[in-house]
């Protein structure tokens, strides 16, 4: 028989899973700003405030050295590297928060792929703190953010668009306007990371249309990973036709080429 004890209701007393999820509704109820306790998503240690713990944070490999301010691939004190010398991007400045490693890359596919929503604020904030390409986080001189666009089709495939839900978080973050509808992809593609690098150039070409107004406009692509630029270029492009003064790219994480993956 299942005992009532400590019940002064006649119910069962509140297993306390449920007691635990209970408390956190009602604290979110009393405080909906308040951030919901989980286990750290990496090393499942118990009620952490954020979805990474402090520890396993201090371990996600950021983009800290010196890096090109162009292309935002690693380089000898900052400077502009020879291949943006050679061949400049569409883009004007790029800025990444991490470099795309292990285990970053496991947070963002489980962001993408697993629809784990709550690290959109997570990766958002981190984006919003390090500040636009040559900018700062304070005082952000971009006129809006247009979060890299989805394809129709894939976006209802996916049921959201990563880089417009990390968007939302920056632009409430810095008090700047956020364009999501004026800036489209016209054309399906396969996806960028089926392709070698190569390739990814010509595959993308023509894909966005960006109208309405821009005209001399700065303006802030917001996208999760930046691999060869080719999407976030080819968007820059279609921006800089629409009349944008500066095109600027603020991504989470940067995947760096095999040539400098050795680098300290
Ligand atoms: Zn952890
Ligand atoms: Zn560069």
């Amino acid at each position: 028989m299942r005992s009532t004890e400590g019940s002064t209701s006649g119910l069962p007393p509140f297993p306390n899973a449920i007691e635990r999820v209970w408390k956190r509704v009602l604290g979110l109820v009393s405080n909906p700003l308040a951030r919901i306790e989980q286990d750290c998503l990496l090393c499942a240690s118990p009620a952490q405030r954020e979805i990474v713990c402090e520890a396993c944070e201090a371990d996600l490999p950021r983009l800290s050295e010196a890096c090109c301010p162009r292309c935002a691939l690693p380089s000898p004190e900052g400077r502009l590297c020879g291949r943006c010398l050679a061949k400049p991007s569409y883009f004007d400045a790029a800025r990444a928060v991490f470099r795309y490693e292990f285990p970053l890359d496991k947070l963002v596919q489980s962001f993408k792929y697993g629809h784990r929503l709550a690290l959109a604020g997570y990766f958002g904030r981190a984006m919003a703190a390090l500040g636009p390409p040559g900018g700062e986080a304070a005082t952000p001189s971009v006129d809006l953010v247009v979060p890299l666009p989805l394809y129709p089709g894939r976006l209802s495939d996916r049921g959201f668009n990563q880089s417009l839900e990390l968007a939302k978080v920056i632009a409430s973050a810095w008090k700047v306007p956020i364009d999501s509808e004026r800036c489209a992809r016209i054309r399906d593609t396969p996806a960028q990371a089926d392709l070698p690098w190569k390739e990814r150039k010509g595959n993308i070409r023509n894909a966005f249309l960006c109208s309405g107004e821009f005209a001399g406009k700065r303006v802030l692509i917001i996208d999760d990973v930046m691999t060869t630029g080719a999407s976030v270029g080819e968007c820059a492009r279609a921006l800089k036709r629409a009349g944008a003064a500066w095109v600027g790219v603020l991504v989470l994480a940067r995947a760096l080429p095999k040539r400098l993956q050795a680098a300290p």
